[in-house]
């Protein structure tokens, strides 16, 4: 802009001299016009003359030739006023003009004397110097004009140069216009393209991306916020997707793997192998040393895992104690199961030291349940569950252990489903029923309590054990419905042997969902308050294996059934690791030796050396054991010789139904102890 203010200076500067030549001309021409009029002016006068010449009267040409002198006068002063401009014309007419006064002085002489032709000869003269006077002025007139001219032409050129100049200057202002626009274009849209599409990039989650330089002005600020920005949503997705505890990712990172690692697969044509892997001991550390221990186990646990899994590796933190490694790009053929049975080798290994803390030695060992794209499932989800199926069906089997997906275990996750939905009907339709299994103090030879367990009377199957729905009952979340109905027909089947005199203890098998949902001790106190239940009757039954993910929570509600006056067994004792754990920490008044070392007794010796353990243990700590599972006379003859009169099993009778267990149980007593005919019955 500056430039074309530049220009335009000069324009105007360059017109002023323009402007006072003009005026110079335009005064020239007023005196070559004042010089011309007084000419006009003299030579009226001169014809004047004339006409007195030609009258001959010399009164009149004197007067006329006075009247010329005053025009000559006039027009010599005129004439010299243009002399100030035109020297060389001037000189011309002042030469004609000193002629003039001799010779109209003589053609008045002339008249005078009345001789015509000669004053005829000097007015012709006087003619002659008049036109020379004229012809000088008009050529005056004509340079004026030309130099009018030139003026004109000037400016004209003037004019186009301006137009030229305005043209340059349109030209430059359109240039600089894009010039501008090109800068705008550069400092606003281009930093604010980039500022949006770098927005888009975080939200979509990628982490590097192009920003706008950190300039001095506002868009500076905006890319320090936009940075900011960045770096909070790269916090925020950390969160979203990392085990704040364990570092480890996430669910949700293992989701978007999955499903990003099995495109890739699909694509290329390779599989993907899924490790779910299940912590054996974390509750029981959990529950007995704290949380803040159990977070020291977990964050060991996990760091054993990266160490141990193959580079290329995804190890998530999926829940609570559960863990997956995902494993991409695998080629299939025989070596894939060699490769995964390695790595779940060295995982095992890896993890099996026990883990010091606070002087502890704390056992760690892990259960894996392995999967594999796309034979197990082919999507995320099924993955999953093939790999959950698989390490529970391995856990089940012992801990510390490894299995492969099977069609069969899905088979199970979905007969269970199946049963789920059976079992419904079945309780609308009041199939279930408790039988009663004796159990028998074979010092006295008496019943001394009973366990109920339950069966489910199918219209079309029978009558079926309690261990082929209650797992599926428990997994479906139906065990509290079912549990309450068994618990309900329990304490009517006590008030109606009480009723006929006949007084019984019955133990009640609550399952760990039970304990944890807390919904027993709410049925507990209705019963109570509506008198249906009598406490000196009712003993529960907790078994181990399904135990505790929360102990404490656990200790809790025990606490609470057995401050109602109920009494406690620890079922199933020795099968699960936290054994001892539960047995220091719950209120407990038995505890049952489990069926496999009753069992097992005859063959091993350590199930022998468990099972007086256990004996002395309870001695030791004032509680009653019961042993189950006593199947054979021997079995019963080598426990009562080891001091476990409390024994329950098949060898006396498996459950019966209420009818059919009092008639057993006054046949049973009415018999002289220890029976001779006393018969092993199996189902
Ligand atoms: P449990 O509490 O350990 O019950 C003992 C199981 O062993 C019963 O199986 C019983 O029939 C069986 N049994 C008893 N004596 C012998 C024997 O000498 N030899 C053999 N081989 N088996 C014997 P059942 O009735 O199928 O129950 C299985 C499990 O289901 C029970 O194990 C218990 O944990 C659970 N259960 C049963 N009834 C209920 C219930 O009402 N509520 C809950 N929550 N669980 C129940
Ligand atoms: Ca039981
Ligand atoms: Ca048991």
């Amino acid at each position: 802009m500056g430039g074309a203010n530049l220009l335009l200076g000069n324009i105007i500067r360059e017109r002023e001299p323009q402007e006072k030549e003009q005026q110079a001309q335009i005064d020239r021409m007023n005196l070559i016009n004042r010089a011309q009029h007084a000419i006009d002016r003299y030579r009226h006068q001169r014809s004047l003359l004339d006409s007195a010449r030609i009258l001959r009267n010399p009164e009149l040409v004197t007067e006329a030739s006075e009247r010329l002198d005053v025009a000559e006068r006039e027009m010599n002063s005129a004439l010299d006023e243009m002399g100030t401009f035109d020297q060389g014309s001037l000189t011309t007419v002042k030469r004609a003009l000193v002629e003039f006064p001799r010779q109209v002085e003589r053609t008045v002489e002339a008249v005078n004397e009345g001789d015509f032709a000669a004053a005829n000869r000097h007015f012709s003269e006087v003619s002659n110097a008049l036109d020379l006077i004229e012809k000088t002025l008009q050529s005056a007139v004509a340079r004026e004009q030309t130099k009018a001219d030139i003026v004109q032409q000037e400016q004209h050129r003037r004019a186009d140069d301006g137009i030229r100049s305005s043209a340059w200057i349109i030209l430059l202002s359109t240039s600089i216009g894009l010039l501008i626009t090109w800068a705008v274009l550069r400092s606003i849209i281009r930093p604010l393209r980039t500022t949006v599409t770098a927005l888009r990039q975080v939200n979509a989650g990628e982490t590097f991306m192009d920003l706008p330089p950190i300039s001095r002005d506002e868009f500076g600020d905006m890319a320090v916020a936009l940075r900011q920005f960045r770096d909070q949503a790269e916090r925020l997705r950390h969160l979203a997707f990392n085990d704040p505890l364990t570092g480890l990712g996430n669910r949700a990172s293992l989701d978007q793997s999955l499903q990003s690692g099995i495109e890739t697969c699909r694509r290329e044509g390779q599989r993907l192998a899924l490790l779910y892997v299940d912590l054996d001991n974390f509750s029981g550390v959990n529950d007995s040393l704290g949380h803040s221990a159990g977070d020291r186990y977990l964050c060991e646990a996990a760091g054993r895992l990266q160490r141990f899994v193959p580079m290329e590796s995804l190890v998530c933190r999926y829940s609570g104690d559960k863990f997956t490694v995902l494993l991409e790009g695998l080629e299939d053929g025989e070596s894939l199961k060699d490769r995964l049975q390695s790595i779940s080798e060295d995982l095992l290994r890896g993890l099996s030291e026990p883990f010091e803390f606070g002087g502890h030695h704390l056992p760690m060992s892990v259960t894996i349940g392995i999967a594999v794209y796309p034979s197990d499932g082919e999507t995320g989800e099924q993955l999953l569950s093939s790999a959950d199926a698989a390490m529970y069906a391995s856990k089940r089997s012992g801990r510390n252990s490894y299995r492969f997906a099977r069609p069969e275990l899905m088979a199970d996750t979905r007969a269970q489903l199946d049963i789920a939905t059976e079992m419904r009907r079945g309780m609308e339709s009041r199939e279930f029923e408790p039988h009663y299994q004796p159990i028998v103090d074979v010092q006295s030879g008496k019943v001394h309590s009973a366990e109920a367990l339950l069966r489910w009377r199918h219209p079309v199957r029978g009558l079926v054990q309690a261990s082929t729905f209650i797992p599926a009952a428990e997994a479906t979340g139906l065990i509290h419905a079912l549990g309450e109905r068994c618990l309900i027909d329990v304490s009517n089947q006590i008030n109606a042997w009480a009723a006929e005199n006949l007084k019984v203890r019955v133990a009640v098998n609550l399952s760990a969902r039970q304990i944890e949902s807390r919904s027993v001790i709410g049925l507990l106190e209705r019963l109570h308050a509506e008198g249906e239940v009598r406490v000196d009757c009712l003993d529960f039954e907790i078994t181990e294996s399904a135990m505790l993910e929360h102990i404490e929570q656990a200790r809790e509600t025990l606490n609470h059934v057995r401050d109602l006056g109920y009494r406690l067994s620890l079922d199933d004792f020795g099968t699960g690791y936290s054994s001892l754990a539960y047995l220091q920490r719950l209120p407990l008044d038995k505890i049952k030796i489990d069926r496999s070392f009753v069992v097992r007794m005859d063959s091993s010796k350590e199930a022998r050396a468990i099972v007086s353990a256990t004996l002395a243990l309870g001695q030791s700590l004032s509680l009653e054991v019961i042993a189950e599972g006593v199947e054979t006379k021997a079995q019963m003859e080598q426990l009562k010789k080891m001091g476990c009169s409390l024994q329950q099993g098949y060898y006396f009778t498996p459950a019966l139904a209420p009818v059919e267990f009092v008639k057993w149980w006054s046949n049973f007593e009415s018999k002289p102890w220890p029976a001779t005919g006393a018969t092993q019955v199996l189902q």
